[in-house]
């Protein structure tokens, strides 16, 4: 039985609705409110038992909320979650029609048809007969009143039924007030919460150093506030468009196994995130066809990419095991989550990566045969490899690294060198044995940052094999040399013996120049493998002044005959070069022997010298034909001559500058030449000379 609320609207109704407005009005606190307004119905109404239903915030449901009065049920909030049915079955019951339509229910026990979903009700109050209003805010059904007299089953007039109905109106708006202020106080209360933890992370992320922590505790961030089950966090490889699960929480089966089925069945939403960089919830996954089942329990999942500079370069992957287990604010979270996570993630990875490089690039320096020593600041080793403590026969437990240069290839000539390459600050390639008795190629090099890198290859097995070429072009030419010697004494005799005539003497003549180059090329062949298989030089000081007197000496009976000015502008002032007067001499002989041969009649050849910081460089220079620029950077290789119809007629083997240069390395000099055809070259020789700090000592005479 249904009575209509606006029935009688007399000013009693409007005095008992405002006094139930002055008792409630102030009441923001939901609890309280629940308690007062079924206390405050109750007096006004006078009735013995007023219950209260709450529609849930969804409108789907009822729930017994409170019972004041008479015969009070023992547990009201264990009711709550046992009486409730849904407001949506109006048709089928004239109950919750009647509160729909916003009318006022009356009804007995009895009357309560069969299977209705207030029986629960009923039994529980254990109901006789009862009044019921609607509250109603807005069309919205916010709670239903419930009044009876349980005690004396006095009946309930209309007149109540109506002051009922006049209760309802203020009684829903201050339940409504009190809702939207619990829901506030709520969200507030939510957001401080979010606020917090998010502070929290903020804390964390930049405490730790360890990249695994980072993943870890941003994922058991994500997991713990959206209450799901099991998630996962993966780095996204833009390049290889693939993820790689970096930490992962609560599932049974193992990372490889989840991760392989999910790369067969194309990347699962995961990937679809990472691709779009759009956070995605999904409520229910058997409805998404890119969704690959990790386990059945699984129902709803959410993904969120994390952003690093408009890349994404992770994915947050959480999963629930209830369908419709993520919500907006679990998805803004993760999203705050993720923006807060982003730099450490990537600093993370950015720092695993350079973990892995280092590891990749200190396995193969250990594990390459090449010696690798580098040197860092202040001369301390900062780098040496299994081969290095090998070659240099250090011990392979001892920790060498930090130590001074000095102290770890104390008294080794690479540790000569090494200085060398530091005064000059530059880059060095030298030949040097090491204690373990064999010869490497060493590259000394500097680097900004790093400081000093020695590389060194063993050259053993090709220093073998030069050494036993050297040995057969000794062999040969000591050989070659004896015929010689047969045939230059029978061409003598035959010019002294024999009366030739012009014709015979002029083929005398020529077998005699043959027998001549082929003697210097024997020499010169002799003096190249001599000095591969490495001189030994005697160092004294070399006075240049008297060496170069000494080779223009040796030439100048050549430059009379060509009617050429030869001179010496060397100053005998100048220091003395460290070095082996006998190659010296060989190498300036054959310098200004070249400008003599290479100068055309009545040339001039000048040298000269000045000095330098701890060097000297002395300038062999002629007016002569000059050399092309192509010619330039092939003359010093072993048998390169020049081809054109100037040299042609000149004799000579190709070796002689590629012997100066050998020789000038030797002496840790340095050689080059300035020249332009048919002007003339300079021939450029730096060579080391005794500091002021060394002994002043007596130049040696040069004679060789
Ligand atoms: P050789 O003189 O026995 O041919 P070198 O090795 O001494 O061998 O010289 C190589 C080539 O360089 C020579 O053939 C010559 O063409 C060129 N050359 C050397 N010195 C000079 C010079 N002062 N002027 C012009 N050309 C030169």
């Amino acid at each position: 039985m249904t009575l209509d609320t606006n029935r009688s609207v007399s000013d009693t109704h409007y005095k008992v609705a405002y006094d139930l407005m002055l008792r409630l009005g102030s009441l923001l606190e939901l609890e309280q409110l629940l308690k007062q307004l079924p206390l405050a119905i109750r007096e006004i109404l006078g009735v013995e038992r007023v219950s209260l239903l709450l529609a849930d915030d969804d409108q789907a449901t009822l729930r017994l909320y409170a019972v004041e009065g008479a015969q009070v049920p023992d547990d009201v909030q264990g009711l709550r979650n046992r009486v409730f049915f849904s407001i949506y079955e109006r048709d089928d019951f004239p109950s919750v029609k009647a509160w729909l339509d916003g009318q006022v229910y009356r009804a007995s026990a009895a009357a309560m048809s069969e299977g209705s979903p207030l029986e629960i009700v009923v039994e529980t109050l254990k109901l006789t007969e009862f009044l019921s209003a609607p509250l109603n805010v807005d069309d919205t059904l916010v709670g239903v009143l419930l009044v009876d007299n349980p005690d004396t089953q006095t009946p309930l007039s209309p007149e109540k039924g109506d002051i009922l109905a006049a209760l309802a109106a203020p009684a829903a708006v201050a339940l409504q007030n009190a809702n939207l202020h619990s829901k506030t106080v709520r969200e507030l209360a939510s957001k401080m919460h979010q606020l917090h933890i998010l502070h929290q992370i903020d804390r964390e992320l930049n405490d730790t150093i360890k990249q695994d922590n980072v993943y870890d505790m941003t994922l058991d961030w994500a997991l713990r506030f959206t209450n799901a089950q099991a998630g996962s966090l993966a780095l996204y490889d833009e390049e290889r468009d693939d993820l790689r699960v970096v930490a992962d929480l609560g599932y049974d089966t193992p990372v490889e196994q989840r991760e392989m089925l999910r790369r067969t069945h194309g990347g699962g939403i995961a990937l679809r995130v990472a691709r779009s960089s759009y956070a995605e919830v999904i409520p229910d996954v058997s409805a998404d066809t890119d969704y690959v089942l990790l386990s059945n329990l699984i129902q709803s999942h959410m993904s969120v990419p994390v952003m690093r500079e408009d890349r994404v370069i992770a994915v947050i992957s959480v999963e629930s095991k209830r369908l419709n287990g993520m919500n907006e604010e679990h998805q803004e979270f993760v999203e705050k989550l993720a923006a807060r996570g982003g730099v450490a993630i990537d600093n993370a990875r950015l720092f695993a990566d350079a973990v892995r490089e280092r590891e990749k690039l200190s396995y193969i320096l250990a594990n390459i045969a090449d010696v690798v020593i580098v040197v860092g600041h202040e001369d301390r080793l900062v780098l040496i490899n299994h081969s290095a403590l090998a070659a240099l026969r250090l011990y392979p437990d001892v920790d060498y690294i930090g130590m001074p240069i000095s102290e770890v290839l104390e008294h080794s000539y690479l540790l000569e060198v090494f200085r060398h390459a530091r005064t000059q600050m530059q880059n060095v390639l030298e030949e040097v044995k090491l204690p373990n008795d064999r010869t490497y190629y060493a590259h000394f090099s500097t680097h900004t940052d790093i400081g000093w890198m020695i590389v060194m290859h063993d050259i053993t097995p090709l220093k073998e094999t030069e050494q036993l070429k050297n040995e057969l072009v000794a062999t040969v030419t000591h050989d070659l040399k004896q015929p010689l010697t047969v045939m230059n004494g029978y061409l003598e005799m035959l010019q002294m013996h024999q009366k030739l005539e012009q014709r015979g003497e002029t083929y005398v003549r020529m077998i005699g120049r043959a027998v001549q180059t082929m003697w210097s090329l024997i020499d010169d062949l002799m003096m190249m493998a001599k000095i591969e298989a490495g001189v030994q030089l005697e160092i004294h000081p070399v006075s240049a002044h008297r060496l170069v007197e000494e080779c223009i000496e040796q030439v100048q009976s050549i430059a009379d005959s060509k009617a050429m000015i030869l001179t010496n502008n060397v100053s005998v002032e100048l220091p003395p070069i460290k070095g082996d007067p006998k190659r010296l001499s060989q190498v300036f002989a054959n310098l200004i022997g070249n400008a003599v041969k290479y100068t055309a009649p009545e040339g001039k050849v000048r040298v000269w010298a000045e000095a330098h910081e701890a060097s000297l460089m002395i300038g062999v220079q002629d007016s002569g034909l000059g050399i092309s620029p192509e010619d330039q950077t092939r003359i010093f290789d072993r048998f390169y001559r020049v081809r054109s119809a100037e040299t042609e007629s000149i004799e000579g083997t190709g070796l002689g500058l590629a012997i100066v240069k050998r020789l000038v390395e030797n002496h840790r000099g340095q050689i080059g030449l300035e020249s332009r055809l048919g002007e003339g070259s300079t021939f450029y020789v730096t060579l080391p000379t005794y500091d002021n700090s060394e002994n002043e000592p007596q130049p040696e005479n040069s004679s060789v």
